[in-house]
């Protein structure tokens, strides 16, 4: 497995791109670390299959560089990068059986019969098709083609690294589960470099050690899933992560002081406040507490949702949205205030973090 690089990467599908905006990837100066197990998460549209086409060679990109362990292979050909991707739809060849179709990748490489053996029937066994073996593969539903996908991606152990674009949408859910454990587990055995890209928070979440997030052909922050919630670099981020995402509140700022509508909230361990007039405050809903209106800021309470192990308090400050989780059995008072755990504050200019000294 490989140490892979995008040196400032960017990329336009236009032929003479001349703002930012012709930009699918705006510029990507990214590693993904030998052995890594990553996700690239972000919405529709946001150049996640553009990167991953980028490092597998299916496409050129207009700028900058990609290495693998240091050497230089944006020349090289798909072949040559030795790369396994799995894609969104299956790639299947209809007319073999499922084990030759797992077992096609090693005997392209001219792998031995009976390692091919050894090697296919442990896939076999890992997306649960051993019943299916001798089967064509064209009679086959689709999920099942999707696991021979996943299988061929799998099978060999020589690859630079394993990229997987959103693998697993046309699973059922309980199978997207397993799929995804043992992908996991995967990992911890072998220690494959691995990308996989997906829309899906929860899926971003439980699969990587670091995930990669995007918006709009940029990487916004790189982090675990403990970074990515406790302190979101960009307001995207915030809100993107977490269900619901982060309160983003615009604010205006004088000194050290916040101010929401008539609420003054005083931020410690500002250094420098910002020089933009763009501010927002980032706090998550977990981290309001609901009280009586007397202490606090009132809200209107709008809905409150029961989802279970908690509730989720939807209401207006000063006409601005604002969500509370709360726990299930609090109860919710007539006229309702809110709070701020203030170490739990960000604050944001032009929709970046703000850095604050503990
Ligand atoms: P994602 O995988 O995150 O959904 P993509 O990388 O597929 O995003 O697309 C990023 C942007 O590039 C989108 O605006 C998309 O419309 C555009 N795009 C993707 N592929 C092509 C293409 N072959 N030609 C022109 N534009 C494309
Ligand atoms: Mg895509």
């Amino acid at each position: 497995m490989a140490r892979i690089e995008l040196s400032h990467i960017r990329h336009s599908y236009k032929p003479n791109p001349k703002s930012d905006e012709d930009y699918a990837l705006k510029e990507v100066h990214q590693t993904f670390e030998d052995g890594g197990a990553y996700a690239l998460l972000g919405p529709s549209g946001c150049g996640k299959t553009t990167l991953l086409n980028i490092i597998s060679g299916l496409l050129k990109p207009s700028e900058g560089d990609l290495l693998f362990d240091g050497t230089s292979v944006k020349d090289y050909s798909t072949q040559d990068r030795n790369i396994a991707q799995v894609f969104q739809f299956p790639v299947v060849y209809d007319t073999m059986t499922v084990y030759d179709n797992l077992a096609f990748p090693l005997r392209n490489r001219g792998v031995p019969e009976d390692e091919v053996g050894r090697k296919t029937r442990d896939i076999l066994e890992l997306i649960a098709l051993e019943h299916k073996a001798g089967s064509k593969a064209k009679g086959l539903g689709a999920d099942e083609k999707q696991k021979i996908s996943l299988g061929r991606g799998l099978v060999r152990s020589d690859v630079n690294a394993i990229l997987f674009d959103e693998p697993l949408t046309v699973i059922d859910p309980h199978m997207k589960w397993v799929l995804r454990s043992q992908l996991k587990e995967l990992h911890r055995q072998f220690a494959y470099t691995m990308v996989y890209v997906t829309h899906d928070q929860t899926e971003a979440l439980t699969f990587a050690d670091k995930v990669v997030v995007m918006h709009e052909g940029q990487v916004v922050q790189v982090g675990t899933p403990d970074e990515l919630f406790q302190n979101p670099e960009h307001t995207f981020v915030g809100y993107f992560i977490g269900s619901p995402g982060m309160n983003i509140l615009k604010c205006a700022m004088n000194g050290n002081q916040a101010r929401i509508g008539e609420h003054t909230i005083e931020l410690s361990g500002l250094g420098n406040p910002p020089a933009s007039q763009n501010t927002e405050l980032g706090i998550r809903p977990e981290f309001v507490r609901l009280t009586e209106a007397g202490s606090g800021m009132p809200i209107q309470i709008q809905a409150v949702e029961d989802v279970g192990r908690y509730k989720i308090v939807r209401g207006l400050l000063d006409g601005l949205p604002l969500n509370a989780v709360v726990p299930e059995d609090q109860s919710i008072p007539e006229s309702a205030a809110v709070e701020f755990d203030t170490q739990r504050l960000n604050l944001y200019a032009d929709s970046w973090r703000v850095a604050r000294e503990a």
